[in-house]
């Protein structure tokens, strides 16, 4: 089943053009890893199809939808849930309120806050509450439930936000740099629940990062940008050996 494709997706920003035409198919149940080097496109593709940027020119489509030009929480509704390069945590909130944020994608408007304050659960609620626990405990955070996000370190952070996302129940998560600003060992504890979260839970991921070990450890397939436009795809041994994708990084095109 085809979980997500683009057709000749195009963002201009003015004269710039910073996503060209670019076409690409991703069956359900992988992790499609999108690199290139700065300046490339990859948060703008990222913006394209969750939403937060209006199209130019193409189509995106969610199992055969066009979501194109549907507004981003409409987009999160339909099961594509994603983070941000840099973390976005709601760092006066604790733990266990960042999550509730994240539950069938209330983000930025959620009841459940002031639910989980009065503790006057309805069974909905304590779903979402049982939910969030369920899944800090999975990422080893579960103790700093009611801590205030701002005491935490970046990585606990980021590890938080990209465990939110899971709240909304996606079928996609996509992932801008989630191993940039964490340790070695933490990066691994996060592959390790990326594809915990794959093979149990049939997620399916698109994952932006810089850390082409991060890339070739976790990724089934790879695309590669280059100027905006799409200049190879395959397997990372497949990557790995492609020309093109050398030169684009070391040729300093
Ligand atoms: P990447 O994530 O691969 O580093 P981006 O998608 O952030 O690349 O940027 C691609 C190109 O688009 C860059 O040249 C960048 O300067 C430009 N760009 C990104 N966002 C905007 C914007 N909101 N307005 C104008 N130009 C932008
Ligand atoms: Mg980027």
């Amino acid at each position: 089943m085809i979980l997500l494709r683009t057709d000749q997706l195009t963002k201009d920003f003015g004269g710039l053009r910073a996503v060209d035409k670019v076409s690409f198919v991703m069956p359900e149940g992988i992790i499609l890893g999108l690199i290139g080097p700065n300046g490339s496109g990859k948060t703008t593709l990222f913006n394209l199809i969750t939403g937060f940027l209006q199209i130019s020119g193409g189509q995106v489509y969610f199992r055969d939808k066009p979501i194109g030009g549907l507004p981003a929480h409409k987009i999160a509704e339909m099961g594509i849930s994603r983070t941000f390069q840099l973390v976005r945590v709601f760092q006066r909130l604790t733990v266990m309120e960042n999550m509730l944020l994240g539950y069938k994608n209330h983000v930025g408007e959620s009841p459940w806050m002031n639910i989980y304050h009065s503790r006057k659960y309805r069974s909905q609620d304590k779903e979402a509450v049982t939910k969030a626990f369920d899944l800090l405990d999975l990422v080893g955070l579960k103790h700093l439930a009611n801590h205030r996000a701002e005491k935490l370190p970046y990585a606990q952070q980021k590890m938080i936000e990209i465990t939110r996302t899971i709240m909304g129940d996606p079928e996609l998560i996509m992932l801008d740099e989630p191993a940039s600003g964490i340790n070695p060992t933490l990066v691994s504890q996060l592959l390790d629940y990326i594809r915990f979260l794959k093979e149990k839970q049939n997620k399916s991921f698109i994952i932006v990062e810089h850390d082409m070990h991060v890339i070739m450890n976790i990724c089934d397939y790879i695309i590669v940008l280059n100027h905006g436009a799409k200049i190879a795809e395959g397997t990372p041994e497949q990557i790995l050996h492609n020309p093109d994708v050398i030169d684009a990084y070391l040729g300093g095109s």
